[in-house]
């Protein structure tokens, strides 16, 4: 079977704990490879690497590491198929939305290319007599990177380019479910002519990541995965005196108010809470319909559901794959199965009709959810979407506020006064207004609230630039023989 092993100094290099993890392919129920779990001295090791270049790379012009990012950005266009590819094997997720990750995960490595505009410090001339000061952005050393399997390579394209152009080197974790796209980045930031050791990718599970965590030299840790794991990462990181931000799970509401276009709100839900099969952490999982629409809403929905085309990505047709591993299937299938049992109605049922082979849950739809039900209450990461029923904007206001997560959320009204008071009044960290899956673009910061994110800076663009540099502020006076003199009083901006 293929074996997957770390990417550590520049290159490949088989793993040595003699424990590894499976691969499925997820649409054919296959094991396809087994992946390298790295015990504490191969996570040294890459740590180790890390350290040597970062001198080095930190001492780089920022013209040159701008040509190496450049140089990156124009690989991972010419191989978007070859990673799409890659993901779609080990993820599931069909072409064109692998295709589309890609492209999102490039506009981080864009933004990357322009960070030296965002490193210019201030300046303030003669702040005493003789006195200048001035602020510079340096580096913060190494950098760990620990990554979710829906986004295999996006997520870790968020961290590591950011982290680069700021002159940090970079350890990064990927998800021992489907490692491999995180591979070809790494060869292809070598290609464009990043130093060996800049960029190190050690595949593994708790153990590795709970080293990175307490490794001396590691200086901050970027997490996105989900809050019982961002909450251990955030807790132990800090404690070990890292900079860190852990970004966690996910319950997105996407309200529905009476005046919107039902048909244009129908077509937002099903593709926002279908698409890659649910398993995104700004999919929506709840419809909140409002007032006495929600009969034909969900009649809306349901009948959009049957064209929906679920199956392999081998076939281009197909619109929606397979659920992660088993587990994953099988647990996401309880929710429905008990979503009955707690008195909520299921109006399509994903777990029939489905591809016989392979992790396959289709589109699911229940209706009449309330707060205190599991399939309300947990993250289900999977294709089902719940609606509730609120009596007003202001009930729903409150329930998405009382949701202890607070990643994404969306209203759709025709009401731009609604919209503006919802903006304001929701305690959640993306809102679209119209747009259900209100992912930033690469120039603002992606982050949740509440359970949805440990730490005080978003991801990428600006605060990822805050995130992976440190202020430093120079006080200074150059000898001006015209007016040296002794004075033992106390410095004053005089
Ligand atoms: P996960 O938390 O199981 O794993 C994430 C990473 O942590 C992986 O690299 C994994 O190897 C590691 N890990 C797992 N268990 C660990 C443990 N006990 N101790 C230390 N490390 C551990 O998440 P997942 O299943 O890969 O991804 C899905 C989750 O990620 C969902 O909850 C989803 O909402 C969330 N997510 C959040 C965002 C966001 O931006 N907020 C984005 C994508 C995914």
């Amino acid at each position: 079977m293929r074996r997957i092993g770390h990417w550590i100094d520049g290159r490949m290099v088989q793993g040595t704990s003699g424990r590894t993890a499976t691969v499925w392919n997820p649409a054919t129920g296959e094991a396809q490879a087994l992946v390298d779990l790295a015990d504490v001295d191969e996570v040294d090791s890459a740590v180790r690497s890390a350290l040597a270049a970062a001198a080095e790379w930190r001492a780089t012009s920022l013209a040159r590491r701008t040509e190496v990012l450049f140089r990156l950005r124009e690989l991972i266009d010419a191989n978007r198929k070859e990673i799409a590819s890659i993901i779609s094997l080990e993820h599931g997720k069909v072409i064109a939305d692998a295709l589309g990750e890609v492209a999102r995960g490039l506009e981080n490595v864009e933004f990357a290319c322009g960070v030296p505009s965002m490193l210019k410090g201030g300046y303030s001339e003669q702040v005493a007599n003789g006195v200048d000061v001035y602020s510079l952005r340096q580096p913060l050393g190494v950098m760990a990177g620990i990554t979710p399997f829906n986004f295999p390579a996006m997520v870790p394209m968020w961290m590591f380019a950011t982290a680069l152009a700021c002159g940090n080197t970079f350890v990064l974790k990927p998800s021992e479910r489907d490692p491999s796209a995180s591979l070809l980045l790494a060869d292809l930031a070598r290609q464009a002519g990043l130093p060996d050791g800049c960029l190190n990718v050690v595949m593994g599970d708790k153990a590795a990541v709970d080293r990175l965590l307490v490794h001396p030299d590691i200086a901050a840790v970027s997490f996105v995965g989900s809050t019982p794991v961002a909450r251990h990462v955030y807790e132990t990181a800090s404690r070990n005196a890292k900079r860190v931000q852990a970004l966690g799970g996910a319950k997105n509401h996407m309200l529905v108010l009476p005046d919107a276009d039902l048909d244009q709100a129908a077509d937002a839900a099903v593709s926002a809470a279908y698409g890659s099969a649910g398993e995104r952490c700004m999919a929506v999982s709840v419809v909140v319909a409002v007032g006495s629409i929600a009969d034909d809403l969900v009649q809306r929905i349901a009948t959009r559901i049957p064209a929906i085309r679920v199956g392999p990505a081998t076939d281009p047709s197909n619109e929606m794959g397979p659920l992660i591993t088993a587990e994953h299937r099988d647990r996401v299938g309880g929710y429905l199965a008990g979503a009955s049992h707690d008195g909520a109605h299921v109006v399509v049922d994903g777990r029939l009709d489905v591809p016989a082979s392979g992790f396959f849950v289709g589109p699911s739809l229940i209706d009449h959810v309330r707060p205190g039900m599991a399939c309300y209450d947990d993250e289900i990461f999977g294709p089902v979407l719940c609606v509730v029923r609120a009596a007003s904007y202001a009930e729903a206001l409150e329930l998405v506020n009382s949701n202890p997560y607070g990643n994404g959320t969306a209203i759709f009204t025709r009401d731009g006064g609604v919209a503006r008071r919802f903006q304001s009044e929701v305690n959640v960290g993306m809102v679209g207004i119209n747009v259900p899956i209100p992912v930033p673009v690469a120039y603002y910061s992606f982050g949740g609230w509440k359970a949805s994110l440990f730490g005080d800076t978003h991801i990428y663009g600006p605060e990822g630039v805050n995130f992976c540099t440190r202020a430093k502020v120079v006080t200074s006076r150059w000898p001006d023989p015209a007016s040296s003199r002794v004075d033992l009083g106390f410095p004053q901006n005089r």
